[in-house]
């Protein structure tokens, strides 16, 4: 530990607002340098919104820093290859050069890391909804009950309360197409013939613009992200207008057709959040609450989670807390605007539908190593 001055003769004390993966990773580093954190959930129970996501070998680094890593690779899965269609005909097949990839489901990844917050110590409170935050290290609940810490972490997610009572300067603006994230059965053997391992980013422009990002997660389990423009009622109906889809992929009916029956299916618009800045005082933002971007480039977690890390690290470094914010911010940021500019614009101009676009630029973030602090691939 370094020489943060302690406000008592105990360890220092962290409270985090936001049991999602920026929090979780905060809460699981925080605690293995030897901080006393309390994380703060709003819900009644800790669960993952969302579907599917992937995590590149920025996160995987994450993952393996905080103990979680055994668990998350067992039962996910990585593609041969990242495959790209336009019009149903196979246009390009990505390999990123060896970098380590996995797709899985959020409950799966989710778990992993609240499994590794309880065994390190982390105090979960749920129920426990922040309300506001100040500069000088107290965190404010519904109940209104105020909390100390040494450090206040906002990783309270897109709609961050802790974020918008401080009175940062921001820039928030959603996206004009939008997506329906569904898990459904693989029924891999229903599917006819094909490389239904591989990851398969299918673009359709005529005679509507649809997409669906196939993800397979475990042999079990298949994530369905179905793209639309909002401006389309059709395709961005739920739950799923089955005909609109089956219609444009029709060699997909049996999945389809299972993310069909699901009531709960959503239409979700991507949020981009840009600040003036991720600290005050003894206030550090993380994950969605600072940095939301849209998912063309899938790395708002691995960002999310790597800066969250980082912030461990800074405060196992520096003279003070509020020295320590700083420098995580100086250092860290940087790599998680240009990854959020650069999916913000292939989101606006479609580009992953050109294949082969996961270019060195757009692998940045991906091929940052947070433990050694390079950018460590390919070797
Ligand atoms: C369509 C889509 C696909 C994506 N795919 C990927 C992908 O493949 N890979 C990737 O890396 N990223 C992906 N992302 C981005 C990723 O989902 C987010 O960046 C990530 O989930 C953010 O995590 P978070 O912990 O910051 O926020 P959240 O996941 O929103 O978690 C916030 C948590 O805080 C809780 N909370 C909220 N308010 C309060 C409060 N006031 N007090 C206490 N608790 C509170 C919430 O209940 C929640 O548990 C995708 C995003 C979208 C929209």
């Amino acid at each position: 530990m370094a020489n943060i001055n302690k406000t008592s003769g105990n360890a220092l004390r962290a409270q985090v607002a936001g049991a999602g993966f920026a929090g979780l990773t905060a809460a699981i580093a925080l605690r293995q340098n030897g901080w006393d954190v309390t994380l703060h959930e709003r819900d009644s129970e800790l669960r993952a919104f969302g579907a599917g996501i992937y995590l590149w070998h920025n996160g995987l680094r994450v993952l393996e820093a905080v103990g979680a890593l055994d668990d998350v690779l067992l039962g996910s899965h990585t593609p041969p290859t990242y495959e790209t269609w336009m019009q149903n005909k196979s246009v390009s097949k990505e390999t990123f050069n060896g970098l380590p990839w996995r797709i899985m489901t959020r409950r799966h990844l989710h778990n992993a890391l609240v499994k590794r917050a309880k065994e390190v110590g982390v105090e979960i409170r749920v129920n426990s909804e922040a309300v506001a935050a100040d500069a000088d290290g107290r965190l404010t609940l519904q109940t209104g009950e105020v909390l100390e810490g040494d450090l206040i972490v906002g990783a309270d997610g897109v709609g961050s309360k802790v974020r918008d009572s401080l009175g940062f300067e921001q820039d928030r603006w959603v996206s004009t197409d939008g997506i329906i994230r569904l898990i459904v059965p693989r029924k891999k053997e229903e599917l006819g013939d094909g490389e239904w391992d591989n990851t398969i980013d299918m673009w359709n422009f005529e005679p509507r613009v649809q997409r669906i990002l196939y993800s397979p997660c475990n042999k079990d389990e298949l994530y369905l992200g179905l793209m639309a423009p909002a401006a389309d009622p059709r395709g961005s109906r739920v739950p799923l207008d089955l005909e609109v889809w089956v219609e444009m992929f029709p060699f997909l009916e049996p999945c389809l057709s299972e993310a069909a029956k699901l009531e709960s299916a959503r239409y979700d618009k991507y949020a981009t959040t840009k600040l003036d800045s991720w600290v005050k005082g003894k206030v550090a933002l993380v994950g969605d609450a600072a940095h939301a971007m849209c998912p063309a480039l899938a790395q708002g977690a691995g960002c999310a989670m790597v800066n969250a890390f980082s912030l461990s690290q800074d405060l196992a470094e520096q003279n003070s807390v509020e020295d320590a914010l700083s420098s995580w911010e100086n250092r860290i940021r940087p790599i998680t605007d240009r990854c959020q500019a650069l999916s913000g614009e292939y989101a606006a101009n479609r580009s992953l539908s050109r294949g082969n676009m996961f270019t060195p630029a757009a692998l940045e973030a991906a091929r940052y190593d947070p433990i050694r602090r390079v950018y460590s691939w390919p070797q």
